[in-house]
């Protein structure tokens, strides 16, 4: 497969989309980045890398962590040994990724670990076994993505932060039901600090490349069983982009977790992780631009699940 030439068509088809949709302005400091940019990336399983674009300008990953914390956190504690799946569900919510609703008549356990609830319960999880969530991530990204220079973005984590009642609301309500392990205010903040890691479409499609191996990082250790990896994708492939993950699966037909800072990684096992990034959002939360280009990826390449 000549990667780059494929990127470069997907390219010129997603270009009349750039600019369509919203820039995220619930978190303010989100809402700085121009929405002209696009940039595309594929990492094969064995490390080379391609790109288009702005593929090297980092971003903010926001939920795209949900999809890092989940596999730390079964990485941590092998599927089957740990309690995270009587806490979090593996259903497709149907409602928006902060949507408190489901939570009061489902007893306080969220529906998957890519809503926000779900989320917040696997950090939950991460600070108990790790002791320090979003630094643990942080590394793990930067050994993964073989960049040292990954950092948080403070003024993206105040500014969520400032803006997070919703978040408190969600975690505060699962603490009632004793879904919690950690204090409430401890669990956001690490949620708030793993969200707002910048990364570019080339640090997240090699830092996902675990997925497409099996469950192999980067250096060839294990960090996940091939059955886990097998069902981070599955979830991602049913919960990973908001409520509209029926609508993705039918264009696209890929693994995949979005952001609202306009990111999407998707994967292929057994081939490549691709990250694209064009921050106009739909109504649903995912980016305009990268669904139209990873529906022409697919498209291209024949290489959707489907
Ligand atoms: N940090 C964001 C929030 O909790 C993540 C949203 C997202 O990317 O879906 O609102």
């Amino acid at each position: 497969m000549d990667y780059q030439a494929v990127l470069e068509e997907v390219a010129a088809h997603a270009r009349p989309f750039v600019r369509q949709g919203r820039v995220a302005d619930y978190i303010p400091a989100l809402e700085r980045v121009p929405a002209d940019r696009f940039g595309i990336a594929v990492a094969d399983i064995h490390g080379e890398v391609y790109g288009v674009g702005d593929w090297e300008v980092p971003f903010s990953v926001q939920s795209i962590s949900k999809a890092f914390s989940l596999a730390l956190v079964m990485g941590q504690s092998h599927d089957g040994h740990d309690d995270i799946w009587r806490r979090v569900g593996r259903e497709p919510s149907g409602t928006p990724f902060n949507s408190l609703v489901q939570l009061e008549a489902e007893d306080g356990i969220p529906r998957n670990p890519f809503i926000n609830a779900g989320a917040l319960v696997v950090t939950d999880r991460l600070q108990t076994l790790t002791g320090d969530a979003s630094t643990s991530m942080l590394h793990f990204l930067r050994e993964e993505s073989g960049n040292p220079d990954l950092a948080f973005d403070q003024a993206v984590a105040d500014s969520e932060a400032e803006h997070g009642d919703r978040n408190a609301a969600l975690a505060h309500f699962m603490a009632s039901f004793g879904n919690l392990e950690n204090p409430v205010p401890s669990v956001i903040e690490h949620y708030f600090w793993q969200c707002s890691i910048e990364m570019s479409c080339r640090d997240l499609a090699v830092a996902g490349g675990f997925l497409a191996r099996h469950g192999l990082r980067a250096d060839g250790s294990r960090l996940l069983e091939a059955r886990e990896a097998k069902r981070i994708n599955a979830v991602m492939l049913t919960c990973g982009t908001y409520d509209a993950a029926g609508e993705f699966a039918y264009r696209v037909g890929l693994p995949a977790k979005s952001g609202v800072g306009g990111g999407i990684i998707a994967v292929i096992p057994g081939r490549c992780t691709l990250c694209v990034w064009s921050p106009g959002l739909d109504a649903r939360g995912n980016s305009v631009a990268g669904a139209a280009a990873l529906d022409h990826f697919t498209t291209l390449t024949g290489w959707s699940v489907f």
